[in-house]
């Protein structure tokens, strides 16, 4: 047994990996920027306030998987538990609001959750998130459903389905609750401990809630939807225009309800059916009041979260081989000297280059530079240094010939 094993719930990205992290990340990325998202890093942790207040006190993010620690037995911080909240913070204390509106900007960012681990469900693990701030108009909706789309299809990824629903606001949500609050009242003694207290500070929660007893209790609970005020309902009959308009399938799913406390009108969710009860790979929805009770101005916002690990297990991604553009291997300790010289001048041509840094036999030299898929080795001796040249070997051809070493730019030539 090994003195240290990872904390569990965490992962080592190794080099066989690094690469597809690499091409993922970078493709989310061209994908934001083609929607005009520019990209922010915020910090790795924040006042713990800021997720209390933001994302909500009766979530189960905030009273069952943050991660908190006190800084200096006085400051009490926590490890981001989602992107949101900082995003808006950030909005607010750098004075976005008074820039262009809307202000768009995508992360990518490790998570922390202090969940049970299983696959596709981590402790640390990484969203792609993109937040559309400024506009309460629904075409900031569906186009923050578009860009999530947009991932999806460069995926190649075909196994999520698009739901979403509108969650109201605080105006026609407060008879909404009422309902709510009569219907599950009768079937109070059945619920989950969880949902006995979501029951009042948030009895929305139940709908979403995992336990099969609470979900079969609920079928028939009443739901939202039925209840929008006039506003909502259009906002929602927008979306809905703008998402036929430009060809995006979805279904209407009453029961998308969001863990957060923040979210207002749209809330939205691509699933899958491939990741058992990680089934949610991309979820969202608009934030109308986060900015506000954060301390900041009036700022609308959508935006979403999309975990991926979760879209690494769906994609079916493979790493480039490895590759390197030339191997030096020389054979004595002088020919040592020029390699690491030789090696240098070909980087600044802009070459991947390794050389011998293990004193190893030509023949071995020979099989590393087979593992390292280098596509040409140069073989430096005794005999090619005194007729100030070197030994070029084709790895792909197996074809040989002699140049020398002032013209090593000319095996590029050829
Ligand atoms: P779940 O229902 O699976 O717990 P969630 O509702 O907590 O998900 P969000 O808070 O909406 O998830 O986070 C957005 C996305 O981040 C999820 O859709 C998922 O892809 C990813 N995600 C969330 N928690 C984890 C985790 N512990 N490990 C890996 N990915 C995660
Ligand atoms: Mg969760």
């Amino acid at each position: 047994m090994p003195n240290f094993t990872a904390p569990k719930g965490t992962n080592d990205i190794l080099p066989s990996q690094t690469p597809i992290w690499r091409q993922t990340e970078e493709k989310l990325a061209a994908i934001a920027a083609s929607f005009g998202y520019e990209e922010i890093r915020t910090p790795m942790f924040e006042d713990t306030n800021l997720f209390a207040r933001g994302v909500g006190e009766s979530t189960d993010i905030v009273t069952k998987e943050m991660y908190t620690f006190l800084h200096r037995g006085k400051e009490s911080l926590t490890l981001r538990p989602e992107g949101t909240a900082p995003v808006i913070r950030s909005y607010i204390e750098n004075g976005m609001h008074s820039d262009a509106q809307p202000v768009k900007l995508y992360y990518l960012n490790p998570t922390f959750r202090a969940e049970n681990p299983q696959k596709g469900r981590y402790r640390q693990f990484h969203q792609f998130g993109a937040e559309g701030i400024g506009s309460y108009d629904p075409s900031m909706d569906a186009e923050i459903i578009m860009l999530g789309k947009a991932v999806f299809d460069a995926f190649k990824i075909d196994s999520v389905t698009l739901y979403i629903n509108s969650v109201g606001c605080p105006k026609c949500r407060e008879s909404y609750y009422d309902t709510l609050r009569a219907f599950l009242s009768q079937h109070i003694g059945d619920l989950c401990e969880d949902c006995k207290s979501r029951l009042g500070k948030n009895p929305m929660r139940v709908l979403d809630c995992k336990n099969e007893n609470c979900q079969k209790l609920t079928q028939n609970a009443p739901v939202m939807l039925d209840y929008l005020c006039s506003e909502c309902e259009s906002h929602f009959e927008k979306l809905a225009e703008y998402l036929a308009a430009s060809s995006v399938e979805y279904t209407v799913d009453p029961k998308i309800v969001r863990g957060l406390d923040y979210y207002t009108k749209t809330a939205f969710e691509f699933k899958t059916d491939k990741l058992g009860s990680q089934s949610a790979v991309c979820a969202g929805g608009r934030y109308d009041g986060l900015s506000e009770s954060l301390g900041g101005p009036p700022a609308p916002g959508i935006g979403f979260g999309l975990g991926i690990e979760r879209l690494l297990l769906l994609a079916d991604l493979s790493a480039n081989e490895r590759y390197t553009d030339i191997y030096f291997a020389p054979t004595t300790d002088e020919a040592r000297l020029v390699s690491f010289k030789l090696a240098a001048k070909a980087r600044s041509l802009g070459k991947t280059v390794q050389t011998d840094t293990m004193q190893r036999s030509l023949k071995a030299q020979m099989k590393f530079a087979d593992k390292i898929g280098s596509v040409y080795v140069a073989i430096l001796t005794e005999e090619t240094l005194k007729a100030n040249s070197m030994t070029i070997r084709n790895m792909l051809t197996k074809e040989q010939f002699d140049i020398a070493i002032v013209d090593l730019e000319k095996i590029w030539e050829k």
